[in-house]
């Protein structure tokens, strides 16, 4: 566990010297004590980033160049995939297995856009027909320049990759700031970077909170565009700092997806993938479909075995075999996720499943995982995200209700549908307000496929060509290949 911060290559003490503690949510024991970047650490990582970008090799590196760096940097992520799965249950609390799972999706990341680095060789300028023959036109692609890259605390690593593989692929050079919740694994990163010999300044990695690192980096003004995922308040404050000087901006927020199961659906399909819609990784996620609408004529069946199932999931400490939901993030989160239980309690929900804190687990984080029926539709519990193990299930009758009722959100993110009915499934699909609809599943993300979200759950999107997008400018070059004057003054 790093007590540094990496800032051009090299490991940094921190400039005032501060740390924060960094909690096993299993235990709730201080496990490390992490390095607190401020204003100024942020300072000379903008700068080291600024420096390597204009003056470095990085982005005048033909993108197959690039790509070996970031294929080293997948692999060095698998070799370590043991030891990091487990800081990752240790800072965050998910299950084993599901942090194994990160890991390798962070390293498929770093590949992925390996591919996407060397595809840019392969279009170096798209040639423009212009309505005059005396000019030649052509569109270049060429790296935006420096990124604050800030990500949140529910896919600590995974999330970074999202950010940092595109933007290392297009050319960029950046700043990482991690949660101040799960800085272990991001950290490790500069080591990765070490070991596989990036230049220095490429990538830099400061760890702190929000207001002391986050907003310094938010608000400098060296660097060129701001990469950020987390919750809506903070992607309001992020947008506000990116406004003052023009900063490019890609929002990654939060959502309250909802999952329409209409009654031909297959029950044990349902149950399957209904849990894993918002009890995996213990509904910590921005994609989690908490708003379940089941058809009438399966309603009641459904609930039954839902209220059966979620009562059977094994619970305790993410690194013991056979654990299938961990403690939730840190005692702000837990306690946050409890208040919204007992919010929608007061609104009128009633609770059949779960609805408080693992008691025998104590002073762990724990919830368990909860059922909420009887919701009001204009309640907090059926319009908020919780981000915790909480689903809210309602009945409807006929397919407009339901589409209706699961646009009727501010945000937009994911959806799910399941149905026998293909025709049926599609055109739901399609009258979805969101940026990620699933057809018969919940959940299953593809780093070849653009995610993120409609209305409020966003602007832009990361993973495939679109996160490669995020990080590039698009420059016209235009030449007047006419031997004649062009005559307008100088006749
Ligand atoms: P958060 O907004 O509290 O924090 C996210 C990051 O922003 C952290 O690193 C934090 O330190 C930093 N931050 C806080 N204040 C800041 C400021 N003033 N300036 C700059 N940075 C600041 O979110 P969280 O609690 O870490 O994460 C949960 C949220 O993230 C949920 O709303 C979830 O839906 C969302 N999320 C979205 C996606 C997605 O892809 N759409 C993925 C994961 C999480």
């Amino acid at each position: 566990m790093r007590d540094s911060l990496f800032i051009d290559g090299r490991w940094t003490a921190p400039a005032k010297g501060g740390t924060f503690p960094v909690i096993d949510p299993a235990t709730a024991q201080i496990i490390h004590r992490a390095p607190a970047g401020t204003a100024s650490d942020v300072d000379a990582a903008v700068r080291a980033a600024r420096t390597a970008f204009d003056a470095g090799t990085w982005p005048r590196l033909t993108g197959a160049e690039r790509g070996r760096y970031l294929r080293a940097m997948g692999a060095e992520i698998l070799a370590r995939r043991d030891e990091l799965a487990r800081l990752e249950v240790l800072d965050n609390g998910k299950p084993l297995p599901e942090a194994e799972w990160d890991l390798a999706d962070a390293a498929a990341c770093f590949d992925f856009y390996a591919e996407q680095a060397e595809g840019l060789d392969a279009t170096p300028a798209e040639p423009i027909v212009v309505p005059d023959a005396r000019f030649t036109s052509k569109a270049v692609r060429e790296p935006i320049g420096v990124v604050g890259a800030i990500v949140p605390w529910n896919y600590p690593l995974l999330m970074a990759a999202w950010k940092v593989a595109p933007a290392l692929a297009a050319g960029c050079t950046l700043v990482l700031k991690p949660s101040e919740l799960t800085p272990l694994t991001a950290l490790e990163l500069g080591a990765i970077a070490q070991k596989v010999g990036l230049p220095a300044g490429v990538l830099n990695i400061v760890s702190g909170t929000g207001a002391e690192a986050g907003q310094p980096l938010c608000d400098h003004a060296a660097v060129d565009k701001l990469a950020f995922t987390g919750s809506v308040p903070t992607g309001m404050k992020v947008m506000g700092a990116a406004a003052r000087d023009i900063k490019k901006v890609t929002l990654e927020l939060g959502g309250k997806s909802p999952f329409l199961v209409f009654d031909d659906a297959d029950l044990e399909q349902a149950i399957e993938w209904i849990m894993f819609g918002i009890f995996w990784n213990q509904g910590e996620v921005c994609s989690a479909t908490s708003r379940v609408l089941v058809q009438q004529n399966l309603y009641e069946r459904l609930l039954q075995r839902l209220v059966l199932e979620a009562n059977r999931i094994r619970i305790g400490s993410g690194l013991e075999k056979g654990t299938l939901l961990g403690p939730i993030v840190s005692k702000g989160q837990f306690d946050k996720v409890l208040a919204a239980i007992a919010t929608a309690r007061s609104e009128g929900a009633v609770v059949a499943a779960g609805g408080e804190a693992v008691a025998e687990l104590a002073p762990g984080y724990f919830v368990k995982p909860t059922i909420l029926i009887d919701v009001p539709l204009n309640s907090q519990a059926w319009t908020e995200e919780i981000f915790g193990p909480v689903v809210c299930v309602r009945s409807f009758k006929a397919e407009a209700e339901a589409v209706r009722v699961a646009n009727d959100s501010r945000f937009g993110l994911a959806a799910a549908v399941m149905s026998a009915d293909y025709e049926r499934a599609e055109r739901v699909a399609a009258a979805l307000r969101a940026g990620i609809v699933w057809i018969n599943c919940s959940q299953p993300t593809f780093v070849q496929a653009p995610w993120g979200g409609y209305k409020q759950s966003g602007i832009g999107r990361e993973l495939g060509r679109w996160g490669l997008d995020n990080y590039l400018e698009t420059k016209q070059i235009t030449r007047f290949s006419d031997k004649e004057p062009w005559g307008w003054y100088l006749k």
